[in-house]
């Protein structure tokens, strides 16, 4: 590219392929979306207004579900949704551990013990031959992830979940806008989750979302979004208007009206954004199969990624280096990159927990390797050619 691939390294004093960095990760906002905003704001209602349910049905009918709750952030509907679920102290809960501490942390809010099961070396998806072996007579429920966009074996997933009665929460904060043989992801679960984290394929600047066709878990959603707070419409006829009820130990879990408004004009861009997110990883998988030190996640047949990330593996026996020292390569020339995911019982919260490293070894090796680049709808064509030459750049430099 440009003769700049035998250019010095930035790292070693060479000048970088950007000047200044470009981030993994980022929202788009545009005119109508800030037009929306200020609307709400001269409306009467800041936060729970009628712009809290016209998101919500917006974003049901998209993900092909019948209800959507909406909250305040993907880890409040993380922890509704294991709530919902019954999952109480001393239930075990299988989840992933190549994914956002989120995930599991939700399960010890509701005094759940989380139980990891190792994923698949080519999807980093939680691998279903690994569930079975963790089931015990205290699993109550499953947390899938679909790990950078891509589905995981949900199939696979629901069967299990079928055979010995467990609740499916997938945590879907990567995948909004994907689906799975031919079904979007959100009509797949018991229950599904979203993020609208600005990284995250369309954004509220914080919030999640649960969607689900049961009307029970629909109800205890809502529920323990207002403090577990429920208005009885008989009980308030004979009690007076004032009647209220607290009826299990909720939160305040609810999101603005204001942020609902910039939720319902992303909504509308959800398919452009995933579309350009396809584009540009379809771009990035052209060229680096050519290159031999590096390989991308691979994608199953059956599914659609929407590309929430974009992970490469290093090759390191073919590399003169390791990971980190191409991490920090490519940072050197203006390429935000980052890691996804430490796993997640190294973090010294867990192995305060008792969890201890070797727990799931494909998981562990696979983390050594990985280096998600930037991906997100807002870059430019010159972006993408910047992150394939600074790749291309290091991996020269550090080629055996
Ligand atoms: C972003 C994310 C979450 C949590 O979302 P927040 O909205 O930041 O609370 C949960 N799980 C995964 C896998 C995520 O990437």
């Amino acid at each position: 590219m440009n003769g700049a691939a035998d250019a010095k390294l930035a790292i070693h004093g060479g000048s970088p392929v950007r000047p200044e960095s470009l981030p993994y990760g980022h929202q788009v906002i545009e005119e109508d979306d800030i037009q929306n905003v200020v609307d709400a704001l001269r409306g009467f209602f800041l936060t729970t207004g009628p712009l809290v349910s016209e998101y919500e049905r917006a974003f049901a009918k998209k993900v092909g579900a019948r209800h959507a709750v909406a909250l305040n952030s993907g880890t409040a509907a993380l922890h509704a949704a294991v709530f919902a679920a019954g999952v109480g102290p001393g239930d075990e809960v299988i989840t992933t551990p190549i994914t956002f501490v989120a995930s599991s942390n939700c399960i010890l809010y509701c005094g759940g013990v989380p139980v990891f099961a190792d994923v698949e070396a080519d999807t980093l998806n939680i691998d279903p031959l690994r569930i079975k072996e963790k089931l015990s007579d205290r699993t109550k429920a499953i947390i899938p992830v679909d790990f950078a966009g891509q589905p995981a074996a949900m199939e696979e997933v629901t069967s299990i979940a079928n055979e010995h009665d467990l609740v499916i929460i997938e945590d879907a904060a990567h995948s909004l806008g994907a689906s799975y043989k031919g079904s979007p992801v959100g009509s797949l679960s018991t229950m599904t989750i979203f993020s609208t984290h600005p990284v995250k394929h369309i954004t509220t600047g914080e919030g999640g979302m649960v969607v689900t066709d049961n009307d029970e878990y629909a109800h205890r959603l809502r529920v323990f979004r207002t403090h577990g707070i429920s208005v009885d419409a008989n009980e308030r006829e004979r009690a007076g208007d004032w009647f209220y009820e607290m009826k299990d130990l909720g939160f305040n879990y609810r999101i603005p009206d204001i942020l609902c408004a910039l939720g319902i004009s992303q909504l509308g861009k959800l398919e452009r954004f995933v579309e350009r997110r396809r584009e540009i990883a379809s771009r990035y998988d052209e060229f680096f199969s050519r290159i031999n030190e590096i390989e991308p996640l691979r994608q199953r047949p059956d599914r659609e990624s929407s590309f929430h990330l974009y992970v490469i593996r290093l090759k390191e026996e073919l590399l003169t280096v390791g990971r980190k020292e191409v991490f920090k390569a490519l940072k050197a020339e203006g390429i935000g990159v980052n890691v996804h995911y430490i796993p997640l019982y190294w973090h010294p919260y867990y192995q305060s927990l008792g969890y201890t490293r070797g727990l799931c070894p494909v998981a562990e090796s696979q983390y050594r390797k990985i280096i998600s680049l930037p991906l997100w709808a807002g870059m430019s064509d010159k972006d993408v050619e910047d992150v394939i030459c600074a790749v291309e750049k290091v991996v020269r430099a550090y080629r055996k």
